[in-house]
Formats: C-alpha cells, structure tokens, sequence
C-alpha cells in the first residue's frame, strides 16, 4: 500500500491503540521538573516541539535552548520504565506499531540474527580507526544478548562484560561464554577499584533515564586514557526519513542527539570525540576520551533557530499530506492492483 508519511503514521498508530491505551492506564506518566542538564533554570530555557509520540502516547517532546539536547518532557518514572522493559511492553508496542508477529522463540533467534549484523557493522566500522589495548577491559552496557561484545572480542581481542537489566537476555549472554553482570547502569554499584578500557553504549543512548549522571559514572569507571564509544540515532536524519517530529519521538527514548549539537553535548558532560564515523542508515558511532566537563558550553542560536523553524515547517508539510481515510474504496482497489495512486 502507498501511503503519505502522514498516512503512514496515522495507520500504524491506529494498529497500536488498543496497546497504548492499557500501557496508558497501567503506568503514570510525569512531567518532568527540569531540563535534565540545566536543574537550575528548570524549564524555563526550553522550546516544546512535539505533543505526542509516534506510538500515540501524549508525551511532549522539547529542545534544550542551551545545549540544544531533546528530551521527553512527559515520561515514565524510572521504575516504571523498568517494568516497561522488563514486562516486554516495549517489544509488544513496537511489534504492533510495525504490525510484526510478536517475538516467540523463532522471534529471539530472528532478534539475534539482526543483533549479528548489527555488531558487525559496527565493528567495521572502527577497523583501522582505533587501536584496542591487548586484553581491554570492555564493560557493555545494555548488552542485551551480548552479539556486540562478542563481535568486539572476536575483532580486538578484548575482554567484555555485559551488564543489562533485563534477565533472560542476559542468559543467552552467559550461554555464549560471556561475563555477564545483571542490572541496570542508573543503579549497579561499582567497587571503587573496578575500572574499564573501554566502556560502550551500543543501540541505547536514547533510552538512558538520567543522562548527565550516566556520563558522570562512565568518566568515573573509564581507566585514564580509557575510550568511551557509543552509537546515536540522529535526530534530524530521523525527522528527515519520517517527516515530522511526532512521527518520530517516542515514549522509550528520553533524550536524541543529533550532529548538530553533538559537540557541545560531549563537552557538556566531559568526552571527547576522536572519530566520529557513519556506521549505519541514520546512526553515528562515536569513540571520545574523557576531558573536563564544560558546564558553560552552549549551541549557536543560529544552528538552533533554524533547527526549530524547520520542526514546525515538516510539521505544516506533513499536515498537508493526505491522512488514511481520504483512500477511497477505489483507490484501495486499485493499490491492491499495484496501479500507483496519485497524487504522493
Ligand atoms: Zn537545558
């Protein structure tokens, strides 16, 4: 079927309703006190961009004027998105968003296969580009099945835990010889003396509760001249697949970056890039070492303007668009008959 971007959404949206509308009455959302990097202003320095995600949740979405992060404004409490995880809501939402059989033990096999590819891509990506000290210490975070620390011990030679919170995962993980540590980084306790060569945040940034305190304890376990690697999904790169803001925030992700600002935000919370690399369709893989948090470090008015004109201009464009009900039964059947419906 050939849908508008605005079609599109609103036909995915209607598959996750019925979904949304338990995960809406089972959990409280919250506005959030303060933009999470500037506590003091709270939100005062903010720009609102978006009033609900894709799935059809009313989270709002906002940009810090400052640091030019965007952050969910509306949003689960921590222990909330924990059951959120951990209950297999976020795979039960995504599944009928994208209108996909839910995953079943085919499901977890199909799950790792696109987690293979994925670590490999990223793993090519730093071939030649970062040199790996001999049996590094790598702690994972997120590791989920553990698909990239393998890749990484297969291609460097370094030693890898996974950390993740969520159990069963982990277990694939521990069954394919991998050290594994169960929790959540927000909350696991480091030994004072526990350090790490390399610390990466793979496919998780996004979904990081309370991020500057996240950036902090990595600086806090990163051996001196350690690396900190970590992959995004750009924002802007996003917006411009999908169309609009709301089509493409959604309630797990708490914050985006984007390359707009992605220096500012490193020297904000106290990294470093030393190569930035386009290692898939809309994603950046970084590695950065540790310098000192610059608290005063801000994005130039101009890039950030013209970021927020171009937000409410997609938004105008994409409300123009058709929306699914003006497919009459005509058009339907002609679309099942592959004649090209005009006029998207
Ligand atoms: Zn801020």
């Amino acid at each position: 079927m050939i849908l508008s971007p605005r079609g599109n959404l609103e036909l995915r949206r209607k598959h996750s309703k019925p979904v949304v509308a338990r995960i809406m009455n089972q959990y409280a959302f919250q506005t959030i006190s303060a933009c999470p990097f500037c506590p003091k202003t709270g939100l005062s320095n903010i720009t609102v961009i978006g009033t609900c995600d894709r799935y059809g949740f009313p989270v709002r979405l906002a940009m810090c004027n400052r640091t030019g992060i965007i952050f969910l404004l509306d949003r689960l409490a921590l222990e909330d998105y924990n059951e959120f995880y951990k209950q297999g809501h976020y795979r039960e939402v995504l599944d009928v968003f994208w209108d996909r059989q839910p995953l079943k033990k085919t499901g977890e096999e199909q799950l790792s296969t696109n987690a293979i590819k994925k670590a490999k891509e990223t793993v090519n990506a730093l071939h030649g580009l970062v040199k790996f000290p001999n049996q590094a210490r790598m702690l994972d975070i997120g590791g989920s099945t553990g698909e990239v620390s393998i890749a990484f011990k297969d291609a460097f030679g370094v030693l890898p835990t996974v950390l993740d919170p969520a159990e069963q995962e982990l277990d694939i993980a521990r069954q394919q010889g991998l050290d594994t540590r169960l929790g959540s980084f927000e909350t696991v306790e480091f030994a004072p003396d526990e350090k790490y060569d390399i610390v990466l945040l793979h496919q998780t940034i996004e979904h990081i509760y309370n991020l500057q305190n996240t950036m902090e304890r990595i600086r806090g376990i990163l051996e001196p001249g350690g690396l900190f690697i970590f992959d995004f999904l750009d924002f802007i790169d996003e917006l411009d697949a999908s169309g609009s803001v709301e089509a493409v925030s959604r309630l797990d992700h708490c914050h985006w970056i984007y390359l707009e600002m992605l220096e500012v935000f490193l020297s904000f919370v106290g990294f470093r890039a030393l190569s930035t690399i386009r290692s898939r369709a809309n994603f950046f893989l970084v590695v950065c070492e540790s310098i000192e948090t610059n608290p005063d470090v801000c994005i130039e008015d101009e890039i950030r303007l013209r970021l927020i004109r171009g937000f409410a201009s997609r938004q105008v464009q994409f409300l123009s668009r058709p929306k699914i009900e003006s497919f009459s039964i005509t058009e339907r059947f002609k679309q099942r008959l592959g004649i090209k419906v005009s006029p998207f």
